[in-house]
């Protein structure tokens, strides 16, 4: 699902540049739900945003989906992140003036879907968080949970073979982090790549795989071996 070879990524400081990303090598197979861990500012989101194709990298090589992910026009770009992704912030990103089901319809009006047949798949994705009875409220009526889950509805809503979220977890609390981590294992039960960034080992220990970043560089990739089994024993128990 994703292959990266020896990224790095500089941002400019005025006359001088910040070496990020200094040399990632990552592989995360199709299925797999993945956290990336590491101390603030060891380019946790730096890297997911490179992931997401929301921002773009200085040297090595990318494939997303068997897609190589390199320079890409701003048009490109858009098209490969709706083909490909779904994404959930710490801070939700709801649009306020539209109510919880016109937020998760939203990724289908830039597909050109009726109205219609976008407010019917809205209700099932809302449905499957558990906020079908929210579907008229606006964002500023629901509680951090909700607004999580009608985020994570909406990045569902395009049927996105990779989910990136992050930190999902991070402005919630406990109880609900959990249901929200239900939600993600959910998805990943029925086949969907999911990579989280988050702080939280407790968070981290619920899902397959634990990347860990210091200062720009992978120390620790833990887990591919157990993958195999978490997957298989996922399926049998489901
Ligand atoms: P946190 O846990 O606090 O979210 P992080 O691991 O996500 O941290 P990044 O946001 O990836 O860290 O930032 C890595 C480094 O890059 C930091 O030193 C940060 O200040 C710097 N940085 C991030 N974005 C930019 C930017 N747009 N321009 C310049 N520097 C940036
Ligand atoms: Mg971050």
């Amino acid at each position: 699902m994703i292959q990266l070879n020896n990224i790095h990524k500089y941002y400019a400081m005025g006359h001088n540049k910040l070496h990020v990303l200094k040399g990632i090598d990552m592989h995360v197979r199709e299925g797999e739900f993945v956290s990336i861990m590491g101390s603030s500012g060891s380019g946790k989101s730096t890297l997911l945003n490179i992931l997401g194709i929301l921002d773009d990298y200085d040297t090595g090589e990318y494939t997303l989906a068997g897609t190589r992910i390199k320079n890409l026009s701003a048009s490109k770009a858009a098209f490969y992140r709706n083909k490909f992704l779904g994404f959930v912030f710490q801070s939700f990103n709801l649009l306020s003036f539209k109510n919880a089901m016109e937020n998760v319809a939203l990724p289908l009006y830039y597909q050109q879907v009726s109205r219609k047949q976008r407010n019917k798949l809205a209700l099932e994705y809302l449905d499957m968080v558990g906020l079908k009875d929210w579907a008229e409220h606006s964002p500023n009526e629901l509680s951090g949970g909700q607004k999580q889950r009608v985020a994570i509805a909406r990045a569902l809503i395009s049927q996105p073979k990779l989910i990136l979220a992050d930190e999902p977890t991070g402005a919630l609390d406990t109880q609900t982090s959990y249901d929200v981590m239900d939600i993600f294992k959910e998805v990943n039960r029925k086949g969907m790549t999911v990579v989280i960034v988050t702080h939280e080992n407790d968070i981290a220990d619920q899902t397959h795989h634990i990347i860990r970043l210091k200062d720009g560089l992978i120390v620790n990739d833990h887990g591919l071996h157990e993958t195999a089994e978490a997957v298989t024993s996922g399926e049998v128990a489901g």
